[in-house]
């Protein structure tokens, strides 16, 4: 077995990776960026449909081709970059870690003083959604379905269902129509849609795909390849209705039904990982509990926009290269029930001097509130939305060296609404 060592190693060659990376170098760090597939560029290689690099670049680019900026500004540094190339473990040694891989090659162990984990996100299943029937052929995640028609060149479906308003799922409603299939509908069993407004439009309202909101795919049908699949009505519980029950029949049914952070190596190091959004707990540096571990990009929340990971891995590449061990004085960022998450979840009070940046989404989509942050119940820091949606993640910069923090204070975030605003 070699051994080599470097500063830092990013676990991840997506856009999160890259810019972790390329960020890492750029602060002084000798860097290795390990990926387990044959080229870089994470799931951006398959996202051929333009609007990424909006905020970036100002500009709309395919997901390859903002990919592709990245690699070529890994490819001017002195970066180490293993593709083909598996992490199966990692072990923390006390004054660094000791990363496993395979290859081709065989088997190596590589050892850093910091690690980035920027190893993306995974599709819910079927299994994960409780759909009862057989298991034919012609059951696909989006993502799966993207990746038969962008990159290999087949298509999975000659009339089809969508289950789940996502945005994967949304995008390849468009894209399977436009490859000459039959989208019959896109099922939701929430009361509202769960991508993007702009991908509503772009994708569905422009193509005159229908959108059954509180619908769900309750069972499958078909022996060896799909036959049909059962559509019911959902309550307010998202509980199927009887009697509502309709058979469709179809050759594919298409899931979006949620991402997941892919979190399997931060776990096996202790990570202790946020239940809200299943990524590690991290502080305002991106470091989780566990001392010289980083993480970033969709293995941390699940993003809406790629220039939200990008920005988000360059912080945590940079943490990363100039990681020394110290004491850590951490404080909780509390969100309240009306936001489904906020990240950083902790502020460090020894590292108050630069910015902070969070990101957050609401519980529900509200018109017209404000959110407000407070420390020890007193506000410090208030900002009107017109509107927030769950699907729509919001970024906010602060700066917490004004708040007056100590280490027992309560820094909370919530929403006021518009009643509660005039009651105050
Ligand atoms: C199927 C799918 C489709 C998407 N489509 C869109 C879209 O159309 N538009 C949009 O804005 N966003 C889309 N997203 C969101 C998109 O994932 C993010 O914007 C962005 O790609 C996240 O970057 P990332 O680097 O965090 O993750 P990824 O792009 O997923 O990259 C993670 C990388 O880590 C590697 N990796 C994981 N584990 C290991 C390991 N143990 N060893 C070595 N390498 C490992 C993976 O192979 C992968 O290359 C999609 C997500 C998915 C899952």
């Amino acid at each position: 077995m070699n051994a080599s060592f470097h500063d830092v190693i990013v676990i991840g060659g997506g856009p999160a990776g890259l810019a972790a990376a390329i960020s890492a170098s750029d602060n002084g760090a000798n860097v290795l960026l390990i990926e387990r597939e044959a080229r870089l560029g994470g799931i951006l290689k398959q996202c051929i449909h333009d609007g990424f690099g909006l905020l970036r670049f100002g500009e709309k680019l395919s997901g390859p081709e903002y990919a592709e900026r990245f690699i070529d500004e890994l490819r001017q540094r002195a970066i180490d970059v293993k593709t083909l190339t598996f992490v199966t473990k990692i072990d923390n040694t006390g004054d660094g870690f000791r990363v496993h891989t395979v290859s081709r090659g065989g088997v190596t162990v590589e050892t850093a003083k910091a690690l980035v984990l920027a190893t993306g996100c995974r599709e819910r299943t079927a299994k994960q959604v409780f759909i009862h029937g057989t298991r034919p052929a012609g059951v696909f995640t989006a993502g799966t379905a993207q990746h038969f028609t962008n990159l290999l060149g087949l298509q999975p479906a000659k009339r089809c269902v969508i289950l789940g308003s996502g945005d994967i799922g949304l995008i390849m409603a468009r894209r399977l129509t436009l490859e000459g299939a039959e989208v019959l509908g896109v099922y939701e069993a929430k009361p509202t849609p769960s991508g993007l407004t702009r991908n509503l439009h772009q994708c569905l309202y422009d193509y005159n795909i229908p959108l059954y909101l509180s619908h769900t795919v309750t069972r499958v049908f078909g022996a060896d390849r799909l036959e049909g699949v059962e559509i019911a009505e959902v309550d307010d519980r998202m509980t199927p209705i009887p009697g509502t029950q309709r058979r469709l029949d179809c050759d594919a049914l298409i899931l979006s039904v949620g991402l997941i952070p892919e979190n399997e190596l931060a776990e096996s190091l202790g990570v202790r990982l946020d239940p809200r959004t299943k990524g590690p707990v991290c502080d305002e540096r991106c470091m989780t509990s566990v001392d010289g571990v980083f993480c970033c990009g969709n293995a941390l929340h699940v993003n809406d926009l790629v220039d939200y990971v990008s920005a988000n891995a360059e912080q945590a590449g940079k943490a990363a290269a100039l990681y020394q061990p110290h004491e850590r004085r951490l404080i909780d960022l509390q969100p309240s029930d009306d936001l489904l998450y906020l990240v950083p979840q902790k502020l460090d009070l020894g590292d108050l001097d630069g910015d902070l940046t969070v990101y957050f989404r609401s519980r529900s989509e509200e018109n017209g509130c404000t959110l407000e942050i407070t420390v020890d119940d007193t506000p410090v820091f208030t900002k009107r939305y017109a509107f927030l949606r769950p699907p729509e993640m919001e970024q906010l910069t602060l700066q917490p060296r004004n708040w007056g923090l100590a280490e027992n204070s309560v820094v909370r975030f919530s929403l006021k609404r518009q009643e509660q605003e005039a009651q105050t």
